[in-house]
């Protein structure tokens, strides 16, 4: 397909491409929308197999970062970008710096942070040439990391869930299988053992495992038995596509809500399945969206209990996720579409845009 049509399919505004021979800087920057605010999304370093894939997997992370904002309510775009390397390897000050000035030059439109491959480091190196950078350490006016934020949206998420099936956000007593127990899978374990659930999870590392079952009394069971546990909640923390047809069948939960990013397969096929099976699915780009809460809250004056407040107003979204998809006979994961379409559409209505209040607000950032 052409270049061009690529990029208008999806309705992406901007893409750059930026390289510097020298410092084998090879990188995209692919801004979706700035309809409701600068594009915000992540740097994510990886050993990409060319500029194709790269280009790709930019496109498409971007426009799901649209998404993520608007249905979590947040005065952002969606953008994303991605650096071709392998980031045990090839990272340096200059790469970084050099990757920075690229930033600089779309002059807001596009806000980066930390993504796979890339940490609070980088984004030091990044905020030595720019000040649309989020994700920084506390001790630079950053919210450090995510994961609390992010649980806490789940956990938000998940009563909502149990709200819509049992008629109460209630989890006592309900039993939660995580796969997953790492940043946002641990932290959520902990929300849960206070919300007196009985917790089941794995993890293929074994130190994160043996950490949950000591401070949170989570069941240890087998990597590949968590699908067929007994369970009220599936909760998936680990990587995406684990919701597919050769796993959907063997759930026996009537709620699936986690953290992970894209965890269905194919979100057609495999949405429709869990539809299908009466399982309702809180979408994971919906119950998420706490990390992308906490970096927008650095924009504002971090403060850490802010963003677990918003965070926590994920609860009342994703009870109007379901109604919407009741009221139109819609599967969950296509009345979350609806919804950040629904607002995308309304304030699109509102005129020509400009971000100088993003850069007054902005916590000044001292390289
Ligand atoms: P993490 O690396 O800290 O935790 C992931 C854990 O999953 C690790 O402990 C890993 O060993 C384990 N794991 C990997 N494959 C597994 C498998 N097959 N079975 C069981 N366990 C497995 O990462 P994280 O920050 O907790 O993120 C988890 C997921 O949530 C990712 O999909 C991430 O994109 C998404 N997410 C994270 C945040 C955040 O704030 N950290 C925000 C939004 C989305």
């Amino acid at each position: 397909m052409d270049l061009f049509e690529r990029i208008e399919r999806r309705g992406h505004e901007r893409v750059l491409f930026c390289s510097n021979r020298e410092l084998g800087l090879r990188a995209v920057i692919a801004i979706h929308s700035t309809v409701l605010g600068p594009g915000l999304g992540g740097l994510r370093m990886w050993p990409y197999a060319d500029g194709e894939a790269a280009l790709e997997d930019a496109l498409r992370l971007a426009r799901g970062m649209t998404y993520k904002a608007a249905v979590a309510g947040v005065p952002l775009g969606g953008a994303k970008a991605v650096l071709v390397g392998d980031p045990k390897r090839d990272k340096s000050e200059a790469l970084f710096r050099a990757f920075g000035r690229f930033v600089e030059s779309l002059g807001g439109n596009y806000i980066t942070a930390e993504d796979v491959g890339t940490g609070t480091r980088d984004m030091e190196w990044v905020a030595a040439e720019t000040r649309w950078v989020t994700g920084l350490p506390v001790d630079r006016g950053g919210g450090g990391d995510p994961s609390p934020v992010t649980a806490r949206g789940v956990l938000s998420g998940m009563k909502a869930a149990a709200q819509a099936r049992w008629g109460s956000p209630s989890l006592a007593g309900k039993t939660i299988a995580i796969q997953g127990l790492g940043s946002v899978g641990g932290y959520l374990a902990g929300f849960l053992r206070e919300e007196e659930a009985k917790l089941i999870g794995c993890d293929i590392d074994q130190e994160a495992a043996a950490r949950a079952h000591d401070e949170h009394g989570v069941e240890l069971v087998a990597i590949d038995a968590v699908y067929d546990v007994d369970a009220d909640v599936f909760a998936p923390c680990a990587l995406g596509a684990t919701l597919n047809p050769d796993t959907i069948p063997r759930l026996k939960v009537e709620i699936v809500a986690g953290g992970a990013n894209n965890q269905l397969a194919q979100p057609e096929r495999d949405g429709d399945a869990l539809a299908a099976r009466n399982i309702l699915y809180a979408p994971d780009f919906v119950i998420n969206a706490g990390g992308l809460i906490n970096v927008y809250n650095e924009f504002v004056g971090y403060r850490r209990e802010r963003a677990l407040r918003m965070a926590e107003t994920i609860f009342d979204t994703t009870l109007r996720l379901f109604d919407l998809a009741r009221r139109d006979g819609l599967p969950t994961y296509l009345a979350a579409d609806r919804m950040a379409e629904d607002r995308l559409a309304s304030v699109a209505k509102t005129g020509p845009r400009h971000w100088d209040r993003f850069a007054r607000d902005r916590v000044p950032v001292q390289p």
